[in-house]
């Protein structure tokens, strides 16, 4: 099955930067989201991406007019989804929100069209079984920043077919993306290492073994990780990353239980970098402020 348009069902940290590489990847996308707020601030960030890209001799001035031109963005679910060959859904982590969106593609979309979850930890199979395709169903987890990261890490759900897997792969092939295939289970490679980590630093500046810049300094120069987990764990968005970490403790144990200090932080509105204050503190471009 030859894809020619993709959906991708929310335009938040992820389903902006999954658009901007199906974009050019060569699809014709449908962006949806609930917020026109949220939609207005996707368009101008991809292109605001692209722009920088230019400039970094990244991409050329005609594939971004071409990519910036094969984006519509839709309010509507039914609208977007209707005549999508793949949907990508990237909405918040929550197994409700998503059981009811994957309900609505499987009604709304043609009997073609595979249903892909960018979940992070989320079972592929609980959430196709609400619908009448789980062979077309699987999950496509991409990283943050979404147009720039390489992998996607592909999970099979229970019935998941090989041409769907062959579909998706193809897909983020197209988008320049190299794929690794993961058996299902709680935060696949990825997020189960990477969940870990970042909240065993977050408790790590909580008994003060370190400041915040020491633990990432610490962790970049010393084991050579290329950003700091405190640092990542703002990109993620830290509400992301509590709902995460929440569905991870349930699944995996004691291991995962969410620093105290990530709940005081979400409980205080303060998401990382998308609302300008997490860990770190950022200016109006997304800039970590140094004091
Ligand atoms: P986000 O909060 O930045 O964006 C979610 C978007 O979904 C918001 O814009 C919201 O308006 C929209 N939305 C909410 N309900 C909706 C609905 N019913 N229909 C359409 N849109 C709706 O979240 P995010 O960080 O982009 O995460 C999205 C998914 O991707 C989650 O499952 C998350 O675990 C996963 N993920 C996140 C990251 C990351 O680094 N943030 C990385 C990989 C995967």
């Amino acid at each position: 099955m030859e894809v020619e348009r993709v959906a991708v069902v929310g335009a938040g940290v992820m389903g902006r930067g999954i658009a901007h590489a199906a974009s050019l990847g060569g699809f014709d996308v449908n962006l949806q989201d609930v917020s026109p707020e949220v939609l207005k601030s996707a368009m101008e960030s991809i292109e605001r991406e692209m722009k920088k890209a230019v400039e970094r001799d990244k991409l050329d001035r005609e594939a971004m007019h071409e990519g910036l031109g094969c984006i519509s963005i839709i309010e509507d679910l039914k609208e977007a989804a209707s005549d999508a060959d793949l949907v990508i859904e990237a909405v918040p982590e929550k197994m409700d929100l998503k059981l009811e969106i994957f309900g609505r593609l499987d009604e709304w979309c043609p009997e073609h069209t595979v249903l892909a979850t960018n979940t992070s930890t989320m079972s592929p199979t609980e959430i196709a079984a609400g619908t009448s395709r789980p062979d077309r169903c699987i999950a496509m987890h991409f990283f943050n920043p979404a147009h720039r990261m390489k992998l996607v890490e592909l999970i099979r759900g229970l019935e998941t077919t090989d041409e769907t897997v062959e579909v998706a792969r193809g897909a983020a092939e197209k988008m320049d993306k190299e794929t690794v295939e993961v058996n299902e289970f709680p935060g696949f490679v990825t997020s189960r290492i990477n969940c870990l980590v970042g909240n065993e630093a977050m408790n790590m500046l909580v008994e003060g073994v370190a400041s915040a810049t020491d633990i990432d300094k610490a962790l970049q120069l010393g084991l050579s990780y290329p950003m700091g987990p405190l640092e990542l764990a703002d990109l993620v968005g830290l509400d992301t990353r509590l709902s995460n970490l929440e569905y991870l403790h349930s699944m995996l144990g004691e291991k995962y239980r969410p620093s105290p200090l990530l709940y005081k932080l979400v409980a205080a509105g303060h998401h990382g970098k998308k609302s300008g204050r997490g860990i770190y503190t950022y200016d109006e471009d997304g800039e970590k402020i140094v004091y």
